[in-house]
């Protein structure tokens, strides 16, 4: 019988390395998740033999294309367009579209690595999949923004379908984004499907999809809390960004009776000792999305904050903290800090938000802590939930989508635990959510055979 040696973690990153030159995100993505598989698939003959990391870590396909645009001057634009459509083994492939000038194919294919993990803990028949365009979206007219959703759909809809590919939002791409793709879709295909989710209410859109990432985020650390017989109740909490994650989070906490301290944007962070509540929240979210301003213009509006230029939020001793910018925004020296201000739960709204070594951290001094594959796993879910009424030809009711977010995000950390319980009351989320996503995808694609 030919059987191959079965070469070791540092072997399989050293080969992740060779094959994905260049692309550090990515590399990144893979050994979080190896580090924990390769402890698990040890005696799992199985899953060793078919290879089944090495190939859930090389994407179905990379789709790149180029997105050529007019602006307002009449000069001609050119940028670089991609869907990275990673693994469909247990549904279609489903994932973002991010427009950010740090997209890159590396940032996009770390992504729909991350999201075949974290459609699979969900529990819904989601695949990984992520798209996006360098473009900057910063400072571009409406007219600017629909011409490039235009043409970047004018490609993308040939790989794209209800039963092939879903995608959705992302940083950068909110409602108005996804509008202006689905009516472009529309119009070339003639076609009034699911093919995307976070769709507008009147034309198929699901309550609570905007919400729901956010307040995911916090049932999560709720979640996290409860095993230690704890609440959010008269908890301080630091979040980073300011986007549709970062104020929903923020919302959810105040709700739940927690005290919201921070907010950022990429200029910089601002710190309101008196608490971010529920009217400074419907402020930031106008400014954010209809002014599309700055954060720092928050303290002009509620003197008593301040302003710190060029920095991130962690140095504010708090008792739970959400980063929910952007990946790599949380980096080692930021986890000792906030462990050592008393921090005692990371819940990560973001994607991949928190560094190696911060990831590190959190395991080696034990702390409540939730990679973004589980904890915000919340806004992919509403958008399956969106698929099934897009499929069903009906729109359930908030009551009812409200419970199953709830229900759902229960599910996750329930399948993290079944994973992660280290014993001495120590859960290892990171180790569970990796192990129960990679379970459910590696025994499908048993099933499947060699293909
Ligand atoms: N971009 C979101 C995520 O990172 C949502 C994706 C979706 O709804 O398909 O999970």
């Amino acid at each position: 019988m030919a059987v191959t040696d079965h070469v070791d973690l540092n072997g399989f990153m050293e080969g992740v390395k060779k094959r994905n030159p260049h692309q550090p995100e990515f590399v990144q993505a893979v050994q979080e998740v190896a580090e924990d598989i390769f402890e698990f698939i040890e005696d799992k003959e199985e899953y060793h033999s078919a290879q089944i990391l090495r190939r859930i870590a090389e994407p179905d396909r990379v789709v790149s294309f180029r997105v050529c645009w007019e602006d307002d001057n009449g000069n001609i634009r050119v940028q670089r367009g991609w869907r990275v459509q990673n693994n469909n083994a247990i549904g279609p492939y489903k994932g973002g579209i991010r427009f950010h000038p740090s997209v890159t194919e590396s940032v996009l294919k770390f992504l729909a690595f991350e999201q075949t993990f974290k459609n699979a803990l969900t529990g819904l028949p989601m695949g990984g999949g992520k798209g996006g365009s360098n473009f900057n979206p910063k400072g571009k007219s409406v007219r600017e923004i629909m011409r490039f959703c235009q043409s970047f759909m004018t490609e993308l809809y040939r790989h794209i379908g209800a039963d092939v590919d879903v995608p959705a939002g992302d940083i950068g791409v909110g409602g108005r984004e996804i509008g202006y793709m689905f009516g472009q879709y529309k119009r070339i295909t003639n076609h009034f499907t699911g093919v995307l989710t976070g769709k507008g209410l009147e034309w198929g859109g699901s309550l609570i999809r905007t919400e729901a990432t956010g307040y995911g985020a916090v049932y999560f650390l709720e979640n996290m809390l409860a095993t230690k017989g704890d609440t959010l109740e008269g908890k301080t909490a630091v979040i980073s960004g300011s986007g549709n994650v970062a104020t929903h989070a923020a919302e959810k906490i105040v709700q739940l009776g927690g005290k919201v301290l921070t907010l950022s944007d990429s200029g910089g962070f601002i710190h309101d000792p008196d608490g971010i509540d529920q009217e400074k929240i419907d402020w930031v979210k106008t400014h954010k999305t209809h002014r599309r301003g700055r954060i720092e213009e928050y303290v002009d509006a509620f003197p008593g904050a301040t302003f710190h230029a060029g920095k991130t939020p962690w140095g504010v001793p708090c008792d739970v903290a959400l980063p929910c910018a952007t990946q790599n925004e949380l980096l080692g020296e930021d986890a000792k800090t906030l462990v050592a201000n008393g921090c005692r739960a990371v819940s990560e709204g973001a994607n991949m938000p928190t560094d190696l070594d911060g990831v590190h951290t959190f395991k080696h001094h034990k702390i409540l802590y939730a990679p973004g594959k589980a904890s915000n796993a919340g806004g992919v879910a509403v958008s399956g939930l969106e698929m099934s009424q897009n499929s069903a030809r009906r729109s359930w009711s908030e009551e009812e989508l409200q419970q199953m977010l709830k229900d759902i995000m229960a599910g996750i950390h329930q399948r993290c635990l079944t994973y992660g319980d280290q014993g001495g009351g120590y859960i290892d989320y990171v180790k569970g959510a990796n192990i129960a996503g990679f379970k459910k995808v590696a025994d499908a694609m048993l099933a499947f055979g060699v293909v």
